[in-house]
């Protein structure tokens, strides 16, 4: 028996990850969560589950567990600009600095593999398109975003230092944006505030121009990856880009949700917020060769899945 404890387990990301290892009989899964942004009904399904235990906890403060620990995914964080940045913008450095410290701890007593969620946001506005992992990034240490750029930033360092000075196994996966089932309707992302906004008849907020670009990865296809990152070779520590190439603008998006929705729709121009980046695409040349790994679902496909997602609990059927 493996036991597995994932941090920020009832978030979007860290609930479909729970919900796939447990399908395995050989893990046992300890989620943990202080349900900032996670709810407890993303993994409702599984609280009967006896190799399914959750902990409400934040982990800016040490964690004790009596266990053994064989692996941490250190996925807690908040992730959307809404919810990390204005008040809880110290908050989310110290969930990303404090948060890992106390995890690489637990990684160290514990002899335990441990993979850091990072994210594109280490790009900052990136001036290399698409962006590899060698980039170093352009990010802009005082603005509204450095909170969760700055607080990823040093997280990564903090995953190297362990590694290098005390044979902490680590695993680092830069994630760019992902949607899909278990998102948050208010998430305040484009992609949850498309749909749901469509989904009611409401005008699509787009800030700025829209000519903004993104690269969309659907839940499932990013899941695939974080575990086959957890299982590779000791001496693949990362960090790797995790995301889809394809690249579209907001405009775009907003136009493939009206398609799949309501064409008759309007649109909205709100402005764009401070640091907001221009252009944002994985180059994932390393995932294919190192973990042989490419998205499969098309935004289209993805799209539709994550549409039904969000009809059933607008209409409070889950
Ligand atoms: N965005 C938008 N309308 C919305 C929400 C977001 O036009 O209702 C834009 C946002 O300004 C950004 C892009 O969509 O340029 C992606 O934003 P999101 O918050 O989803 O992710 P991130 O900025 O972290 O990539």
């Amino acid at each position: 028996m493996k036991t597995i404890l994932i941090t920020g387990g009832t978030g979007f990301i860290g609930s479909n990850l729970c919900k796939k290892l447990i399908s395995d009989e050989n893990n046992k899964i300890i989620c943990v969560d202080n349900n900032y942004t996670g709810s407890l009904d993303n993994v409702r399904e599984l609280l009967n589950n006896p190799r399914f235990k959750f902990i409400e906890h934040d982990i800016i403060e040490p964690l004790n567990i009596e266990e053994k620990i064989d692996e941490i995914y250190n996925l807690a964080c908040p992730a959307s600009p809404c919810a990390y940045q204005g008040e809880k913008a110290i908050f989310t450095t110290k969930t990303c600095v404090l948060g890992s410290l106390n995890m690489l701890e637990l990684a160290k007593k514990n002899n335990a593999k441990i993979l850091q969620s990072s994210t594109s946001e280490v790009y900052g506005e990136p001036l290399m398109i698409p962006q590899l992992e060698s980039y170093r990034g352009n990010v802009n240490p005082i603005g509204i975003r450095a909170c969760y750029d700055e607080g990823k930033r040093c997280a990564e360092s903090l995953f190297f230092d362990y590694h290098r000075l005390y044979d902490v196994k680590i695993k680092v996966i830069r994630i760019f944006n992902t949607y899909g089932p278990m998102m948050d309707p208010n998430d305040g992302r484009v992609v949850s505030n498309f749909i749901c906004q469509a989904l009611r008849g409401e005008d699509l907020t787009i800030y700025g121009d829209g000519s903004q670009t993104r690269s969309f990865c659907y839940v499932d296809d990013l899941i695939e990856v974080i575990i086959r990152m957890m299982a590779s070779e000791d001496d693949f520590v990362g960090p790797v880009n995790t995301g889809n190439p394809e690249e579209f603008t907001i405009r775009e998006l907003a136009d493939l949700v009206k398609e799949k929705i309501n064409k008759d729709l309007k649109i909205v121009y709100k402005p764009l917020p401070a640091d907001d980046p221009t252009q944002r695409r994985p180059d994932i040349t390393l995932a294919k060769t190192k973990l042989n790994w490419e998205p499969r679902i098309k935004i289209s496909d993805g799209l539709d899945k994550t549409i039904e997602y969000f009809n059933r609990r607008i209409k409070g059927e889950m």
